[in-house]
């Protein structure tokens, strides 16, 4: 009956009537077969479209650094089919308001000390709407794969014998230099980027890159051990003078930017107070379409700067 609701529901009625019990037979069968998905029939008159079924699909979707203008067709699509959205705590309103009413939402509560509780939670939560059959949408702050644990929840759903649907998402890491107005390469500039992290495992202290002329490095979850981070990258040759910029919630109305130099980033940040999610760049590169900050001194840049979308 279910099935048969679905295929009321997929076809405009112009297609129903023309629908032949030898049809419906046809259909059926290779319902049967494909367990799991009813492909395209083999009915001469008309087309027949992938049906989803009872079984239960997984899909993990990179939702971009923030505004709903950064997100693809295919996230959106997949966000519309959805019967659960679990979804990362960074995720902002703009985007969760475009979940169908339909759909349950759960946001993972996560904060430092609980982190692996809540992910056990939000995995568990998805393995339970997927035996029942669900449509299951994980909601991913930026590109899943990068520092998202987007690799540990596939395996753990493939594991439990649910192949999931990965949808990349615009990163964080270089939307935000994009949207500061910093070209992250920049020919006889910067010919590396690097993506890193400030917090590992138990939040130690990652081995940071050591100094190059051309490389631009971008350090996530880096700014609430901000002086620590400094003292890491002096150690590996980073001196004061090279530039860097906090870019604070890229792409979100009330983005914004600090630049300023290594040796005064630590004095920026405190008297600028933070403002969650934010990262760190640093690199020559820094100053190629904005010019140097002078020595003990940064600027602060609130707001989107020359975009092309309206908010
Ligand atoms: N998968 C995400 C990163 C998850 S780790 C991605 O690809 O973007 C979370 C970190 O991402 C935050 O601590 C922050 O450093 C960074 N981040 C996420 N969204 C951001 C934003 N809109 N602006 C600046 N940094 C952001």
């Amino acid at each position: 009956m279910r099935w048969l609701t679905q295929i009321c529901e997929y076809y405009p009625l112009s297609k129903l009537v023309q629908l032949s019990s030898q049809d419906i037979t046809n259909l059926l069968d290779q319902y049967r077969q494909d367990e799991g998905y009813v492909s395209s029939g083999s009915s001469k008159e008309i087309s027949l479209p992938v049906l989803p079924t009872k079984k239960g699909t997984i899909t993990l979707v990179g939702s971009g650094p923030g505004h709903p203008d950064l997100l693809t067709q295919a996230a959106v699509r997949a966000i519309n089919t959805a019967d659960l959205v679990l979804a990362d705590k960074l995720i902002p309103s703009e985007i969760l308001e475009l979940i169908p009413r339909r759909a349950e939402v759960y946001i993972a509560r996560k904060f430092p000390g609980n982190a692996e509780k809540a992910q056990e939670e939000l995995q568990s939560r998805g393995l339970t709407a997927l035996r029942e059959g669900k449509r299951v949408i994980r909601l991913k702050q930026g590109d899943p794969y990068i520092f998202g644990r987007g690799g540990e929840e596939v395996l753990f759903f493939q594991q439990h014998n649910f192949p999931v649907t990965v949808i990349p998402g615009l990163t964080s890491a270089l939307t935000a230099t994009a949207l500061a107005g910093i070209t992250a390469t920049h020919r006889g500039v910067s010919d590396q980027v690097i993506i890193c992290t400030g917090t590992g495992r138990r939040g130690a202290l990652p081995e940071l890159p050591s100094y190059g002329k051309t490389k631009t490095v971008v350090i996530l979850m880096a700014l609430h051990r901000i002086e620590e981070l400094v003292r890491g990258l002096e150690a590996g040759g980073w001196t004061g003078g090279v530039p860097c910029a906090v870019v604070e919630r890229a792409s979100c109305k009330d983005q914004r930017v600090i630049r300023t130099r290594i040796g005064d980033v630590v004095r920026a940040v405190e008297r600028e107070g933070s403002r969650p999610p934010g990262l760190l760049v640093v690199g020559w590169a820094c100053n190629v379409l904005r010019g140097a900050v002078a020595e003990g001194e940064w600027s602060v840049e609130e707001g989107l700067d020359g975009v092309i979308w309206e908010s």
